[in-house]
């Protein structure tokens, strides 16, 4: 069922705790921590707590979670005190998705090329 939690999703298994990360920020339905490879000085990850696919799921399934996500991003951006920073949401594997439960990358802290390669 959406939004259940999924054994074998990676950032299922960081909400519930069973893999570490360092974690940046918590509200009761979203969680954001510091991407493992990051491609910026700042590069954290917001998530659903919820297990939905990608955004555009995330979106349908559970609009006011999306917006969730969203008013969370800004708040890293405000903690992290970037001016300007950059969201994304990769979406499908030629598009660089690697872990199928919905994710908001926040980049900044360096310049930002657009368009983005
Ligand atoms: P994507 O490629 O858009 O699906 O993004 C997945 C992101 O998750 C990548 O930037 C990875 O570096 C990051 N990642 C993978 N495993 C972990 C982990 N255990 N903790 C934090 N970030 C992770
Ligand atoms: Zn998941």
């Amino acid at each position: 069922m959406a939004g259940e939690p999924q054994d074998d999703c990676l950032f299922c298994k960081v909400v519930g705790g069973t893999i570490p990360a360092t974690i940046v920020r918590e509200t009761e339905t979203t969680l954001a921590f510091r991407d493992i490879n990051p491609q910026a000085p700042t590069h954290v990850l917001v998530i659903p707590k919820e297990h939905h696919r990608d955004a555009a799921a995330l979106a349908a399934e559970a609009p006011q979670i999306a917006a969730d996500v969203l008013r969370e991003t800004q708040a890293v951006a405000d903690e992290e005190q970037l001016e300007s920073y950059r969201i994304v949401f990769n979406t499908g594997s030629g598009a660089g998705q690697t872990v199928w439960h919905a994710h908001a990358h926040v980049l900044g802290g360096r310049g930002l090329e657009w368009p983005p390669g």
